[in-house]
């Protein structure tokens, strides 16, 4: 998408961007009275002498509380809230290792203490478990107890 950028100054001489599809959007507008100062609201907008230039694949700004993707200031803080989370998890839980499996089965069996535990299992060994309705989770490896701690 091509935007035109136009620099546009009200009759008060104040001075902004405008944003058209074209330079007949920008004429259209600027016949039906559309175009107003965001300063001072008036509607005697002209186009300034310079240049206008063509931005190809930039959008404008989205302000702030609109849809739109999420900027990264908040995609941060949303990545901070999920390992805050899965540290409370790895806090919470007893590791047993390569004996997941086995415990898992023991516990869900009665045979050893109730308790959230985790640790590591081959694919094999969860599609067992699930087979015999122990839900298990999986995390991704990146999940390490040494990021966590
Ligand atoms: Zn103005």
């Amino acid at each position: 998408m091509a935007i035109k950028v136009f620099d546009l100054e009200c009759a008060q001489g104040h001075l902004f961007e405008g944003w058209f599809s074209s330079h007949d959007d920008y004429d259209t507008q600027q016949a039906r009275g559309l175009l107003s100062c965001p300063m001072c609201g008036i509607t005697q907008v002209s186009k300034r002498l310079s240049a206008p230039h063509v931005n190809v694949g930039h959008a404008p700004q989205v302000p702030s509380g609109q849809a739109g993707s999420p900027q990264p200031a908040q995609a941060a803080r949303i990545q901070a809230a999920i390992m805050q989370q899965l540290r409370t998890l790895v806090r919470n839980t007893e590791n047993v290792g390569d004996r997941f499996a086995v415990e898992a089965r023991r516990i869900h069996e009665g045979e050893a203490d109730e308790r959230p535990i985790r640790g590591v299992a081959t694919p094999a060994e969860r599609e067992a478990l699930a087979a015999d309705g122990i839900a298990v989770v999986a995390l991704p490896d990146i999940f390490d107890d040494d990021r966590l701690q």
